[in-house]
């Protein structure tokens, strides 16, 4: 999962990493050549000192032009860090990590003004960090990488499972997103997640829209041993999920798992039926569904989705065949929304709660 964007993650590491080791190398043969020109000061003849009066032109040259000046406190101060084993990473020393870590993030299908706020904040982490004087140049750039992309990805993190437990139930969770990506997979997926932690679900077919649509689903019901309810095709998508909330008060069911047509023809149309199924039965959630897989394309889909029909969380399929990672990243900074669930197999069982810092962890691990 996501193994492209770890192996680019690293990549950077070690650009940084190298830039500090010459710094380090320079440093060390300036310290040396210091070193000479001192000790062949010291064997020199004691010369006329500098007249008073030359003395503070000097000084203020110093303040000036620190960097120009090898005997300026910008230099003293590198060669202090030098001295205690450590080098301050300046901007100019990022400038081609940077640069690099920003073309992997595009492409790796991370959206453009997520990489930004990525670079962004490890830009001013690194510099700012830098001058604490912090102990290793990989540490240094683990942290800045751990918290922008932590950053980024939590926002908007709620704890689903307590969004259930506490809402009265019937709790109604209603899916949107385009067909094909694993959304009705996901449904009874979703119905063994929520039987894991004892809570019951019914599925009902919203998506009267799409011929097949009722087997399709009825198949994975079957499968996960779960009540199905559905209507005829071309039949109101909120009456079917009105039917399934009243089933699961009926049968002290605990969560209606709504499903509801991907793509209708305008996004006013998929608002329209949103809408009315809020009115009818008000769920507690709409996730949207989409492939990681898919990308920049999933990104978009989100993020129009959430502006036809407001949606609370994305659910990511595919995640276990996805090398970039660009959706997982980009998706909730997009939409403000979180992404709560990665589908990681074709099986049942293979959904986890999203967990940013956990994704982070793993994607920042070293390689053993
Ligand atoms: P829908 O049309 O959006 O309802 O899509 P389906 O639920 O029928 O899924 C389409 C295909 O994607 C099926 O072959 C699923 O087994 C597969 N699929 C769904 N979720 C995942 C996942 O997390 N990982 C993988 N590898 N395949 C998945």
């Amino acid at each position: 999962m996501f193994d492209g964007l770890k192996d680019k993650l690293g990549s950077f590491r070690k650009d940084v990493e190298e830039e500090v080791e010459e710094k380090e190398a320079d440093a060390a043969d300036e310290a040396a050549a210091d070193a000479e020109a001192a000790e062949a000061d010291a064997s020199e003849d004691t010369e006329e000192p500098s007249t008073p009066a030359a003395a503070p032109d000097r000084e203020s040259a110093d303040d000036e032009d620190e960097d120009a000046d090898d005997s300026g406190p910008g230099r003293i101060r590198q060669a202090a860090a030098f001295a205690t084993g450590r080098v301050i990473i300046e901007e100019d020393d990022l400038a081609q990590p940077l640069w690099s870590l920003e073309m992997a993030l595009l492409e790796s299908d991370v959206e453009m003004s997520v990489a930004e706020e990525i670079l962004d904040s490890v830009r001013e982490a690194l510099i700012g960090e830098s001058r604490k004087q912090v102990d290793t140049t990989a540490e240094l750039v683990e942290d800045a990488l751990h918290d922008a992309l932590v950053d980024v990805i939590s926002v908007g993190q709620f704890d689903f499972e307590a969004r259930i437990a506490e809402a009265d139930k019937p709790v109604t969770v209603v899916f949107t997103g385009v067909n094909g990506v694993g959304k009705t997979t996901s449904i009874a997926k979703m119905s063994e997640w929520l039987g894991d932690r004892d809570y019951s679900s019914v599925l009902a077919n919203g998506d009267t829209y799409r011929a097949g649509a009722n087997e399709q689903i009825q198949k994975h019901a079957e499968n996960v041993g779960r009540k199905l309810i559905s209507h005829e095709q071309g039949g109101d998508p909120a009456a079917v999920i009105y039917d399934g909330v009243e089933y699961a008060e009926a049968n002290d069911i605990d969560v209606v798992l709504g499903d509801t047509a991907g793509r209708l023809h305008t996004n006013n149309d998929l608002m329209t039926q949103l809408e009315k199924i809020h009115r009818v039965v008000d769920p507690e959630m709409t996730l949207f569904v989409d492939e990681a897989v898919a990308g920049q394309d999933a990104v978009e889909r989100a993020r129009e989705f959430n502006k036809a029909a407001e949606i609370d969380g994305t659910v990511l399929t595919k995640a276990d065949a996805d090398s970039s990672g660009g959706a997982a990243i980009s998706i909730a900074h997009v939409t403000g929304k979180p992404v709560l669930f990665l589908g990681t197999g074709q099986g049942y069982d293979d959904i986890q709660a999203f967990d940013p810092e956990e994704l982070v962890g793993q994607l920042l691990a070293e390689e053993e």
